[in-house]
């Protein structure tokens, strides 16, 4: 069986095509200006070289249509017939309350994405023309959607209500939903095998840090909080987004500097996190690289690494305790400085971590000295292998 794993932005798709038979990559590729000028599909069949072809995308139907034609080309092409792909699985960014669960598309399916767009527009109607895409240009494949907030809809209501007035979450759906869930169930899983234990017996904190970040507690396989929040800017200081700060500040901003609220959203989520305390970038390499010399890409960094660690402060205390910390993503999987702070700041739990395992990369490892009493672990996130595992399973039978 193989299937077809879809990101769709508003003007790129991302995808991977899948072996499942033994869980390799056949082929990925993206998608780019889909509905600008200079359009461009970059494919790179595995083992062989990228190419480039450039043509117009007027739309995710024509996107779609060139990503099967370069699967199905008779030179870098990886299958002979688009019947070879089994089924589609889709990322989804919101799934609301909705969906706990990835789950087979249908009529209904669909409008309730739809009926999502309001609360992540810049995401889920993108994911929703995908979709339609999809059904159009590989009708016979069926299709199932994985959505970024499902493994969170376990949280508590202690944990996902704000405390406004009761009023907003029943008429305007005001709580807290979470973001990464893929991820974060992802690692949850692989972490449980790693350590040879069920996860239905494990304390985790899972640490999603890359240019969005947030981490998730997760008990006995649920999560039960995790740091983003109504939208992916609460929580952390991640790249450019500012995590959480006091609201009073929105409207004192939007007085002072004369803006709209929709335009403080727009720097709290654009020109705020590391970037905008550092005024030098919103990449972490390029901070670390300068943090010797510049106080405020020294400040940013540390002001990160403080905010990671007050929130496993607080999951230890939401959990009474945890089993290991997981870390993923881009600087979770790269950073073995930053892996190496927290566990010397964090001692006091028993967290520990030994040096040479420390430095290895790319693989999932468990990195915790002989003597930890809480295990921290790094683990390369896969949200495409994940959604294809979900896919398969729904759409087997
Ligand atoms: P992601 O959003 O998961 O793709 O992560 C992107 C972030 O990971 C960027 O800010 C990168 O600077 C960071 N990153 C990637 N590689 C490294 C590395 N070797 N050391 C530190 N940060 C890294």
């Amino acid at each position: 069986m193989k299937v077809l794993v879809i990101n769709a932005g508003s003007s790129s798709l991302k995808y991977q095509f899948i072996n499942m038979d033994d869980l390799s990559v056949i082929a990925k590729g993206l998608c780019e200006r889909i509905g600008i000028n200079d359009s461009r599909l970059k494919h790179t069949p595995i083992g062989k070289d990228t190419v480039i072809i450039e043509k117009d995308m007027k739309d995710h139907t024509d996107a779609i249509g060139m990503v099967i034609a370069a699967l199905t080309d008779a030179e870098h092409g990886v299958i002979s017939d688009m019947k070879e792909i089994s089924a589609v699985g889709h990322r989804v960014v919101h799934g609301g309350e909705l969906f706990s669960e990835s789950v087979i598309i249908d009529e209904n399916v669909k409008k309730s994405i739809e009926a999502c767009i309001e609360l992540a527009p810049l995401h889920n109607a993108p994911n929703l023309t995908g979709i339609l895409a999809c059904e159009k240009v590989i009708p016979h494949a069926k299709q199932v959607a994985v959505f970024d907030t499902a493994f969170h809809q376990t949280m508590p209501p202690e944990a996902y209500l704000y405390a406004v007035p009761y009023s907003y979450y029943k008429e305007h759906k005001i709580r807290r939903y979470g973001f990464h869930g893929t991820s974060h169930k992802y690692v949850s899983q692989r972490a449980a095998e790693l350590l040879g234990k069920p996860l239905s017996e494990l304390k985790l904190i899972t640490l999603h840090l890359g240019n969005g970040s947030s981490l998730a507690a997760v008990k006995y396989g649920k999560s039960i909080d995790t740091s983003m929040g109504f939208t992916p800017l609460a929580g952390l200081i991640m790249g450019t987004r500012s995590g959480d700060i006091d609201p009073a500040i929105c409207s004192y901003i939007a007085e002072k500097e004369g803006i709209d609220a929709k335009e403080v959203t727009n720097i709290l989520n654009k020109k705020s996190g590391v970037l905008g305390v550092s005024g030098i970038s919103s990449d972490f390499r390029d901070l670390e690289a300068q943090a010797d010399n510049n106080a405020r890409a020294k400040l940013a960094l540390d002001m990160f690494a403080y905010s990671i660690k007050k929130c496993i402060g607080q999951y230890i205390a939401a959990m009474n305790g945890v089993d290991a910390l997981v870390f993923t993503a881009g600087v979770g999987e790269n950073n073995k400085e930053l892996r190496k702070q927290m566990a010397e700041e964090l001692s006091f739990f028993g967290i520990s971590i030994d040096d040479e395992k420390n430095a290895k990369r790319g693989i999932d490892i468990d990195v915790s000295a002989p003597d930890a009493k809480v295990k921290t672990l790094v683990i390369p996130t896969n949200e495409e292998l994940m959604i294809a595992l979900d896919t398969k399973r729904l759409t087997e039978n």
